[in-house]
């Protein structure tokens, strides 16, 4: 039975102590979700701290949205993932199109994150998705069948096992314009094929999240699929009753 996720990606929203509300907001409604499924908040560096004390003694996990790609050192404005893992997370967005696409992140500094993740005790939550014109192209199944292979293919049996996928087409990332229910199951299906090729029967456990303009209107529709195992969220996840609405699609 593959976990149910449903992660928020706040992004560089909210202020600290905006952000400690809407983690307490969370808690206090955690109740109308599905016990069985696993909730997962990434504030802002900046936060993590005040985040990780209003998530005390709640089953909601914390994570944050990036680390470097080094252990530690001469890296001014870098943030290490053993410095996030002693704040209290327990997994790490990497790989994020936004990124990929503004910050030149490549699978070599991808690869050399999940290393520090993983020797950190993190989980990663890794990203991949195609944009617009790859999508148009016909060229999706390609663009992500590479930014797997290039990153997840290099990691250990031990590593693969606690990894969680995110498939995000660019083109749905904010622009109210979410891929359909068949779109989502049909690239979700492809990956864990990619999957399966490299660790074989691990790939049936790996947890893969769709993202990109999930709403709790959609979540149900998206997460009856398959192969569909719950959704990286940015924008709904900033508002309390949306986020775990979006989980409450588990129960429909
Ligand atoms: C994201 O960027 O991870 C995301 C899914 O954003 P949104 O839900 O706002 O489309």
């Amino acid at each position: 039975m593959r976990k149910k996720i449903v992660a928020g990606n706040w992004k560089m929203n909210t202020l600290p102590a905006e952000g400690a509300e809407l983690a307490k907001g969370i808690v206090a409604q955690r109740a109308t979700a599905p016990a069985e499924v696993n909730f997962i908040v990434c504030p802002p560096f900046t936060h993590l701290s005040q985040v990780a004390e209003a998530l005390k003694g709640s089953n909601i996990a914390l994570g944050a949205q990036n680390c470097a790609a080094e252990e530690k050192g001469a890296y001014t404005g870098e943030v290490s993932a053993a410095m996030i893992a002693a704040l209290g997370c327990r997994y790490v967005i990497l790989g994020h199109s936004e990124r990929r696409q503004y910050y030149g992140e490549t699978s070599e500094t991808l690869n050399l994150k999940m290393a520090r993740a993983y020797a950190h005790g993190l989980t990663p939550v890794y990203c991949v998705g195609e944009n617009l014109e790859e999508r148009e192209a016909g060229k999706h199944f390609d663009v992500v069948k590479a930014q797997i292979e290039e990153v997840v293919c290099n990691l250990t049996p031990e590593q693969f096992a606690g990894l969680v996928i995110a498939y995000e087409p660019v083109w749905a990332i904010g622009t109210g314009k979410t891929a359909t229910a068949d779109q989502a199951q049909e690239i979700h299906a492809f990956i864990r094929k990619v999957l399966a090729d490299k660790f074989g029967a691990a790939a049936a456990e790996t947890p893969i999240l769709y993202g990109g303009s999930c709403k709790p209107s959609n979540a149900a529709e998206l997460f009856a699929k398959e192969d569909v195992d719950g959704g990286l969220i940015g924008g709904a996840a900033l508002k309390a009753e949306d986020f775990l609405g979006i989980g409450q699609g588990f129960a429909k």
